[in-house]
């Protein structure tokens, strides 16, 4: 198969990290006879430097027109006090409009070789934590109306929390496809005891469970889903809910495992083209100093082949990889414990590759 990547390393550790899950890429490509071209877009504070914009439309055009996106991270102090819309993180917002990605998607895994990395108790941690959280990004309170005004003489503040049945409809199906390719369990989180906005939205997904009936759906509400994230993570496969509940939700599992190196992350809308990155930032603290952890980029890349290529055993082999690096004793610095091999970032992405078998 060949695909088009457009490949953005960005700023800080960006470029040290994109060029580890490069590696592992070009080595299934090797392997299982793909062809993978990538095309380099500037965006963030490298395009604010290099064109006076955070992503300028013609690197927003190669992103669009490609079978999906890799992304490193953006932004740094260094563009800290430039106007408003020309930070760098404009530029990854327009990107998100401009590929039209409405879900995302973060996995909370512990791996069971970093189980003392978790906050949680071992015995929790020992049931095994692996879970989705797909969220809806582009709409409910943080895209309805917001005003402030006065109101018989008190300050008042309103936001409003809209969704059309549609706009669930779209993102229900990524959480059942997603609970497809996975464990088949979807829970669809919401407040329906008290929002109108969470009754509509449980009708969608009851509706759509009709055509999916290899998943099995189960309802939860937000709170109760807030303290079952730490209770017993272990009973979720996927977990899908509106924007601000997945915010908050979604930070609260990546916490859980401990180490915010190793998590991906991916982005999708109607199509198949998806934006896939690492969680964290590009931690301009250690940058350039080759021992950034790669791990959640290369993990992203693993994801954009399951989710976007369709390519399983290619994301099962890069996940193994990593799996046996870690057996192996290895550890970038943030996850380093003793009597581990420290690595650097490259030697990192070397290892990995090197460990990838068809
Ligand atoms: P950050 O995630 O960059 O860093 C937080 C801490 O985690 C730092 O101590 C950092 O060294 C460490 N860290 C992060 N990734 C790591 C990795 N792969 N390996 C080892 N250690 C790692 O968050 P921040 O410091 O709040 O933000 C730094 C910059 O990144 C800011 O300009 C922020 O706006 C930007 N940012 C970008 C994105 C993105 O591009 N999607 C996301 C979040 C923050």
């Amino acid at each position: 198969m060949t695909k088009n990547i457009a490949v953005i390393r960005g700023d800080g550790i960006g470029p040290e990290i994109v060029d580890q899950a490069l590696k592992v890429l070009d080595k299934i490509a090797e392997l299982y006879r793909h062809t993978f071209n990538y095309t380099d877009v500037d965006m963030g504070g490298c395009a604010i430097d290099k064109w006076g914009d955070p992503l300028p439309e013609e690197m927003l055009q190669k992103c669009v027109e490609s079978d999906s996106v890799l992304l490193g991270a953006v932004g740094g102090n260094k563009w800290n006090d430039v106007p408003g819309h020309m930070r760098p993180e404009k530029g990854l917002l327009r990107l998100r409009a401009g590929m039209g990605v409405y879900s995302n998607n973060r996995p909370a895994k512990i791996w069971p070789q970093l189980s003392d990395a978790s906050p949680l108790k071992k015995s929790i941690v020992d049931q095994g934590i692996d879970f989705i959280i797909v969220r809806e990004l582009i709409g409910g309170i943080y895209f309805g109306e917001h005003k402030t005004e006065e109101v018989d003489g008190v300050p008042t503040a309103v936001d409003i929390l809209s969704y059309d049945e549609k706009e669930i409809e779209r993102i229900g199906r990524i959480g059942f496809e997603t609970a497809r390719k996975r464990n088949k369990k979807l829970c669809s989180v919401e407040k329906s005891n008290v929002l109108d906005s969470s009754r509509l939205w449980k009708k969608v997904m009851h509706r759509l469970a009709e055509e999916y009936p290899d998943v099995e759906l189960s309802d939860m509400l937000v709170d109760n889903c807030a303290m079952q994230i730490v209770k017993n993570p272990a009973q979720f496969d996927v977990v899908v809910t509106e924007n601000m509940f997945g915010d908050i939700l979604s930070d609260e599992a990546s916490m859980i495992t401990g180490s915010i190196g190793m998590i991906p992350s991916s982005s999708l809308g109607a199509t198949t083209c998806g934006l896939y990155e690492p969680i964290h930032g590009s931690a301009p603290d250690i940058a350039g100093q080759d021992i950034a952890n790669p791990v959640g980029t290369i993990l992203s890349a693993a994801m954009m082949l399951r989710y976007s290529f369709d390519m399983a055993a290619e994301a099962d082999a890069i996940e193994k990889a990593v799996s046996d690096y870690l057996d192996a004793g290895y550890r970038t610095a943030d996850i380093m414990s003793k009597g581990m091999k420290k690595v650097g970032c490259s030697e990192c992405g070397e290892i990995i590759t090197g460990m990838i078998r068809k």
